[in-house]
């Protein structure tokens, strides 16, 4: 903690070590252009993720029929939120003006959260491997076959492993289990009990851990490194996970186009994401930069006692930076976000990309969360409920009236279209739907 006093004297690292709701918009934020081509990463890697995941579609479709009317893609739907709108505006002045989307990752199969995007994107791309070393899969072959118990039997005898808070483990167990795999899922004790149920009812090996959730990432990768037929999936510097969920912002152009939104230089893009370990916010940013460039201003969303994202970059030590070492307790209702550092990884691919990142009090995720249901019957978790407040947050933030100014935006703002990332909810029980509606924090 000495040594990293002097970051005190900047006044968002106060703020964030007071637990004070915040923003923060990014200094190190550049054209996309120039960004982008800083980076060893490229549209390609985008492109390969998305044509590995259509091989996959036969199968993803035969073993989850709830798949088959978008083809075996595990996709989402972006719904319009009007009346959450009007309520937002009526509730919290000021507030930015454009229509507003909801992304409801909150609904994909499979999964039920964001985590079945690159979770179970991994898992299928290691599958892939196995299958085409061993001469038992091409690359030209209908998927479907995976399904068929000769299959199983091949990948019976390898295991992949995870840490996991709850929604990463659900993504990785559901998929490796229905394949064959046996799986492993490491988890802090405080993980919710009704996700450590569900895994060990799909065959599921579930191993808790009483110290958090990087005890519980420690120790799950030591034993599945003292394994050669043991796979880790690797949440904080997985380049096959970062790449699954980039895949999103090529499914959310066809969206966008297929409803008749604009985005370009008159008709600018808010996306905001519930940000844990960074994975998923990082590669749906890295996504959407390639597409639109300029014209897309990406937010993360974290809880004031968790903000390790915003910690990590607003000091620019990435992950050499816990929210422990400034004095937050890393502890949070939003469980999906309970993450005290950031991926290094993802903190150094966002760093230019990134327009900014805000806190919120836990709080405001249940109030969020009643007032999405109210107005518009739609349930969402409370760590994807972070990103609701964002037109109001970021409206009252002090730069923003510069950052819109000096993006060229400030006059197109009735144009504007925001897209709130709902990060997960399906499979939450609904009798902890229930507990979570009866949650008032003060
Ligand atoms: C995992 C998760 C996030 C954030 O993803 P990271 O990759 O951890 O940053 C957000 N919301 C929910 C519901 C999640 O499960």
């Amino acid at each position: 903690m000495e040594m990293k006093h002097r970051y005190f004297e900047d006044p968002i690292v106060r703020k964030i070590a007071e637990a004070e709701e915040c923003v923060w918009l990014n200094p190190h934020l550049r054209p996309a252009e120039a960004a982008l081509a800083a980076l060893p990463y490229s549209r390609a890697d985008v492109e390969d993720a998305a044509l590995r995941l259509a091989r996959f579609a036969p199968y993803i479709k035969r073993c989850f029929p709830e798949t088959a009317a978008d083809g075996g893609l595990i996709e989402s739907p972006l719904t319009e939120i009007p009346h959450m709108a009007a309520f937002l505006r009526k509730s919290s002045a000021p507030c930015l003006p454009g229509r507003m989307l909801l992304k409801r990752d909150s609904d994909l199969a499979v999964a039920g959260s964001v985590k079945a995007r690159g979770g179970i994107y991994e898992v299928l791309k290691h599958a892939e491997a196995r299958a085409c070393a061993a001469g038992l899969l091409r690359e030209t072959d209908d998927y479907s076959i995976l399904a068929e118990p000769e299959y199983k039997r091949f990948f019976q005898q390898y295991e992949i492993a995870v840490g996991s808070t709850g929604n990463l483990g659900l993504s990785i167990g559901i998929m490796s289990a229905a394949l064959g795999f046996r799986v492993t899922v490491h988890m802090s004790a405080d993980a919710r009990a009704w996700k450590k149920d569900l895994l060990r009812s799909k065959g599921v090996r579930v191993m808790e851990y009483a110290g958090d959730y990087s005890e519980a990432v420690r120790q799950g990768r030591a034993l599945s490194e003292a394994d050669p037929m043991s796979y880790f999936v690797d949440d904080e510097n997985s380049v096959d996970l970062f790449m699954g969920y980039a895949v999103a912002a090529l499914r959310l152009q066809g969206q966008l186009a297929a409803q008749g939104i604009a985005v370009d230089a008159e008709h600018p893009l808010f996306v905001t994401i519930p940000c844990g370990v960074g994975g998923a916010p990082g590669g749906i940013t890295f996504g959407l930069k390639l597409i639109y460039g300029d014209n897309v201003h990406v937010f993360y969303a974290e809880p004031v006692q968790c903000p390790c994202m915003l910690l990590g970059l607003a000091t620019g030590l990435n992950q050499n930076i816990s929210v422990q070492d400034v004095g937050l307790s890393g502890k949070t209702h939003a469980d999906g976000l309970a993450v005290g550092r950031p991926s290094g990884f993802v903190g150094g691919i966002v760093r230019t990309l990134l327009s900014g990142a805000y806190t919120l009090e836990d709080d405001r995720l249940y109030n969020m969360m009643r007032a999405l249901m109210e107005c518009e019957s739609i349930f969402i978790e409370p760590s994807a409920c972070a990103c609701l407040p964002a037109p109001s947050l970021l409206a009252a933030a002090p730069g923003m009236e510069a950052y819109l100014v000096a993006h060229g935006i400030s006059a197109h703002m009735e144009n504007a279209t925001h897209v709130l990332w709902a990060t997960g909810g399906r499979l939450v029980p609904e009798a902890v739907r229930e507990e979570y509606r009866n949650t008032y924090l003060r």
